[in-house]
């Protein structure tokens, strides 16, 4: 059957073609990539092609991209949907703004008693409900490894879960998913994260304690993990690396394992 979108598609990808080289750069800083067949690379690429297409790039200050920083920039931001089903996923937003350095945002917050507090925070990376994804570039250049650190993922996640309406941790489930059990995993590790974290402020939590703010970072953070420490996430928490394999269709954990004992000292953790 013929279709528009895969007509126009085939268009975009043949006017903006990524030379093998400038590809085999991108997947050298890049090694959360690793052990992905060639058929899923092939996917990552035209759909990063894609995304760059029909998102706008705004860069603040001096920041300059290269065509190879761009891709670098698609590539993560396409990672998370390599294996959804084809859809509207990055329909909420049109932009991402990037910034040279970490920024300045301002933050409010009414307490209890209906005062409104407001503060300016540093920030590495924001996403707002109907708005951008706004980055700042070395958030970006550090992540891509294993390291359970990935700015573009965290941000991705969050506009995800924005599908939904406010973020409250709860993407779109798929019909195969029930949300009895995506909210028992998440709230069980959340409850279980603060809980330590009530006890001693400086504990040392399993993931990052940032998870422990709200019901949406836990959603943004865990997905960091799932993607770029997928083995300290499902020692932690097996029933929220278990959902996320549900929803985003993949199992970087035994993509890690295999390349593991491919290559015994590959990515070892101290
Ligand atoms: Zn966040």
């Amino acid at each position: 059957m013929w279709s528009l979108r895969a007509w126009r598609q085939r268009r975009i990808l043949a006017a903006h073609p990524v030379d093998d080289s400038r590809w085999a750069a991108v997947l050298a800083r890049l090694p959360i990539l690793d052990g992905l067949d060639p058929a899923e690379l092939q996917r990552l690429r035209e759909l990063s092609v894609l995304f760059l297409h029909d998102k706008h790039l705004s860069l603040l200050g001096d920041l300059e991209l290269s065509g190879e920083d761009r891709l670098v920039l698609g590539v993560q931001a396409q990672l998370p949907l390599l294996h959804l089903p084809d859809g509207e996923w990055q329909r909420n937003f049109h932009e991402l703004v990037l910034y040279p350095d970490d920024f300045r945002s301002p933050q409010r917050y009414r307490d209890d008693a209906g005062v409104e507090h407001q503060w300016d925070d540093e920030r590495s990376g924001e996403a707002w409900a109907q708005g951008p994804v706004i980055l700042a570039w070395p958030g970006v250049t550090e992540s891509g490894g294993w390291e359970a650190y990935n700015l573009v993922i965290h941000e991705i996640a969050h506009k995800l879960d924005m599908l939904g309406g406010d973020a409250n941790g709860l993407p779109p489930l798929h019909r195969d998913m029930r949300v009895v059990d995506w909210a028992q995993a998440m709230q069980g590790a959340y409850d279980t994260m603060n809980a330590q974290l009530d006890r001693d402020p400086d504990a040392a939590t399993a993931i990052d304690p940032y998870a422990a703010e709200n019901p949406a970072e836990f959603f943004a953070v865990s997905s960091e993990y799932f993607f770029s420490a997928p083995d300290l996430l499902e020692q932690a928490f097996p029933a929220v690396y278990a959902q996320l394999a549900h929803f985003y269709r993949q199992d970087p954990l035994a993509r890690l394992k295999r390349l593991q004992a491919e290559h015994p000292d590959y990515r070892k953790r101290p």
